[in-house]
Order: C-alpha cells, then structure tokens, then sequence
C-alpha cells in the first residue's frame, strides 16, 4: 500500500476516512486533517464492499449506509444484485446504531443495562466503531 502524507502537517499516520466523489479520503491522526489523493475510479477497496454489505446485513437502509461510509447507495445497490444477497424480512425489529470512539465503547459496555436483553453487534469503522443493536418496534 502507498503511504499518503498529510499535505497539512506532513505526517504519515492516518486512516481512511470514507470516499468522496470517487477519491479515497483520508485523515491525518496528527492533524485532524481531511484529505483525498488517489483516484481510485470505479475500483473501490474491498474493504468497503464488504462494510457495506455487512452493514446492509445488518439491517441498515442504502441510505443510512451512503452516510455512514461515503459511498454512493446506487454502488450499495449493484453490490447486493452482483453478490446475490439477500435479507430475511422482519417487520418486529428494527437496528439502531451509534458510533463510538475506543474510550466510548469501553464505557457502554461497563453498563450492564445497554447489553441486557439485545446484545450489540460491534464493526470498526474508521478509527471509530460502530455499534449496532436490534430492538423491537414498540406498540
Ligand atoms: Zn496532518
């Protein structure tokens, strides 16, 4: 993998931050920064193939996902048709979702009432991660 430099600070520690207009975006962990460098075109990391069906899995709208990800939901489209996949319906449940810093997750889990009942399914996103639960729609 080639090492991007932040065009702000000059430092190489950073993590891909999502796609925007088609670029691969970045942020420096020095800085803060946002940047974009390599055209990636129509080759999209693996990485966020895989985010995005197994975000989709999980029960989340094309559109929740382009928001979350930065890819366009018409790409979230065509990967569910080209790899087939498919979701049972469930019309009880819904999932909810926040997004949480390492600190943050440690400390939702300390708290017994968040995991009681549902449990949570947890995903790296970024240099965050996302945690998401199912709940029953209430009456
Ligand atoms: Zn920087």
């Amino acid at each position: 993998m080639k090492i991007q430099i932040c065009p702000n600070c000059n430092s190489d520690r950073n993590i891909k931050s999502g796609i925007v207009n088609n670029r691969q975006r970045y942020k420096c962990k020095e800085c803060q920064y946002f940047f974009s460098v390599n055209k990636i075109g129509k080759k999209i990391d693996d990485y966020y193939v895989n985010k995005s069906l197994q975000l989709y899995l999980e029960g989340l709208s094309y559109r929740e996902i382009e928001r979350i990800l930065g890819i366009s939901h018409v790409s979230i489209m065509n990967w569910v048709k080209k790899y087939n996949i498919k979701r049972p319906y469930n019309s009880n449940y819904h999932p909810t979702y926040k997004i949480l810093n390492g600190i943050e997750l440690g400390e939702y889990f300390t708290n017994t009432i968040n995991i009681k009942g549902a449990g949570v399914v947890v995903t790296e996103l970024g240099d965050k991660f996302m945690l998401i639960k199912w709940e029953r729609f209430k009456d």
